[in-house]
């Protein structure tokens, strides 16, 4: 993917916005969704797909019980599993998805999730968004998870002109400094559900004010 210029004026607004950001939100990692293994993650993650984390963990709190293992999932019944996560939508997607995966989880790796991008997006059901969750929370590993939040925001902040969660990814990756692309996401879907929301942004009341593209064209 061809390089985009940055401008020294762009990378100082970026930093004021991190720094921002930092302060506002604190520096603090966590996950909005509940899992106590990868594999837990990695389920939860797709479920997550047009549905809201809140959805998410509250079927899967049930289901973790009833599917206590990788294995469980990799030999569920579909007709059972998509009754099992029906109010998630895309049910018969995500229960095809989530078989398939966990079938490959089980032959291909012994049960466990792999760590790089290229083995993850080879899974059934997890693209780029869910890659970069498990290598985010599960590997520490530097990722960019373009989600719902990050991709409006960030087009508001003036980080990326793009649509595509992949360009959005790789802009930001080009702009943000490596140690901040976790806690960025964490940190917009933050503001997003709190200030910055899609149906009315609060930008009279947004430390972001002075600092926000969109802001400056007079949103309200
Ligand atoms: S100033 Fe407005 S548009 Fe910009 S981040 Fe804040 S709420 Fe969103």
């Amino acid at each position: 993917m061809p390089k985009r210029r940055i401008t020294k004026k762009e990378r100082e607004r970026m930093e004021q916005i991190i720094d921002a950001l930092n302060k506002e939100y604190r520096m603090e990692y966590k996950c909005f969704l509940n899992y106590e293994t990868p594999w837990q993650l990695l389920i939860a993650t797709i479920l997550s797909a047009q549905c809201t984390d809140e959805r998410v963990n509250i079927v899967t709190k049930d289901l973790f019980q009833k599917y206590r293992s990788i294995e469980d999932f990799a030999n569920a019944n579909q007709i059972e599993l998509e009754k099992d996560i029906h109010s998630t939508g895309f049910y018969k997607n995500k229960a095809k998805n989530i078989i398939a995966c966990a079938k490959s989880l089980c032959e291909d790796y012994h049960g466990e999730v792999p760590r790089e991008i290229e083995q993850l997006t080879k899974l059934a059901g997890v693209g780029r968004k869910t890659a970069n969750v498990i290598r985010g929370n599960i590997y520490h590993e530097p990722s960019i998870v373009v989600d719902t939040h990050v991709k409006r925001i960030s087009k508001k902040l003036g980080f990326t002109k793009q649509d595509d969660p992949e360009k959005i990814e790789y802009d930001l990756m080009e702009l943000l400094p490596k140690e901040q692309w976790i806690l960025y996401n964490i940190q917009i879907i933050t503001l997003g559900r709190s200030i910055c929301t899609a149906r009315s942004p609060k930008c009279r009341e947004c430390f972001l004010k002075d600092l926000c593209k969109s802001a400056e064209l007079g949103n309200p």
